[in-house]
């Protein structure tokens, strides 16, 4: 049997239909779209909800023996969740998945695999950039699966973002899919042709493009800015919400991706960048943290060994290394 083939296409059904669900509910209820606010201040939404129970659902059907590090939980879902966005929840995934579900069902299906110690994890962050979702911008459905701490398979949804780079304002939607040592795809969300991702090849640092976060409570702006006096940039960086901007990265659209908390201490989250750091490196770029260590998803919810986030076309990395040294 091809390798983990029945995975991708898991994966691969589990994250399109999670789009489906977010844009749905983007569809019906943006205007009136209220969030939840979970300690921390990050928001939440009926739309995470949803795509995290259909998400782990589908995932659970076919390995009911893997494990799963997942963004949500049953018990802020209780806590946070009125009823009318309780029912809103289980109409969305029952809609989905073609059958009715009931409360406990979806309860269920958001701790499943919580806490499971098993060399396979499935990481997923239903809505990734949430603030991007509720604004109307850029956010990702994630999911990546991990055997004994590394990425093997990556899903990236992102419904919003450009098919085709060389029409911004073109058709909107993107599956984007990796699996180890066999590369990265992209396909429009609505099907078509899948094609090959490969990052720029462009090594002139000076020149290089950078991405990080719109939120400012989430990267700190000022040290990116300073990054790029020191490489000589003259550029602005670019700011895209959710792991879109690995998908950027990984599509030749920029070559940087720079990432400091500005939350003193601040360890990522897994679910954060193990989809998008495997799909950079089967698109032939590098990921590490800011001091040059790789990324090391074997720890639990958090990249605990790791500092910051540098991803690159791989060209540009060292420089970029060099320069975080002198901007920190
Ligand atoms: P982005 O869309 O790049 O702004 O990233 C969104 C992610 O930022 C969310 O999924 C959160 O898990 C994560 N996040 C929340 N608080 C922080 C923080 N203080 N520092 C870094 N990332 C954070
Ligand atoms: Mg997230």
């Amino acid at each position: 049997m091809e390798f983990l083939s029945k995975e991708y296409a898991t994966i691969r059904e589990a994250a399109r239909r999670a789009a489906s669900l977010c844009m749905a509910v983007r569809r019906d209820m943006l205007d009136k779209l209220d969030s939840m606010e979970k300690t921390g201040r990050e928001p939440v939404t009926v739309a995470d909800y949803g795509s995290q129970a259909l998400v782990l659902q589908i995932i659970s059907e076919s390995f009911p023996g893997d494990g799963a590090v997942a963004e949500e939980h049953a018990a802020d879902f209780d806590t946070l969740a009125t009823n009318v966005q309780r029912q809103h929840v289980i109409r969305y995934v029952s809609g989905s998945l073609g059958y009715q579900v009931t409360l406990e069902d979806v309860r269920r299906c958001l701790d499943w695999g919580h806490r499971k110690k098993t060399e396979r994890i499935w990481t997923v962050d239903p809505i990734d950039g949430t603030k991007g979702f509720l604004r109307g911008d850029q956010f990702a459905i994630a999911i990546a699966l991990l055997i004994e701490g590394l990425p093997v398979l990556a899903a990236l949804a992102c419904p919003l973002f450009p098919v085709d780079p060389a029409r911004p304002d073109g058709e909107k939607g993107v599956l984007v899919l990796a699996k180890r040592k066999h590369g990265a795809t992209i396909e429009a969300l609505t099907g078509g042709p899948a094609r090959p991702l490969r990052v720029s090849s462009l090594s002139d640092v000076a020149q290089a493009r950078l991405l990080e976060s719109v939120e400012s409570g989430h990267t700190d702006h000022t040290f990116s800015a300073r990054l790029l006096s020191v490489i000589g940039g003259g550029g602005q960086p670019v700011r895209i919400d959710s792991q879109a901007k690995y998908v950027a990265l990984a599509d030749g659209r920029a070559e940087v991706y720079l990432r400091q908390s500005p939350g003193a201490g601040y360890a990522e989250k897994i679910w954060d960048h193990a989809a998008g750091a495997m799909i950079v490196d089967e698109a032939g770029g590098r990921v590490t943290d800011l001091d040059g260590h790789l990324l090391d998803f074997s720890r639990g919810e958090r990249l605990s060994a790791n500092r910051g986030i540098l991803a690159t076309n791989s060209a540009v990395h060292d420089a970029l290394l060099d320069a975080v040294q002198k901007s920190s």
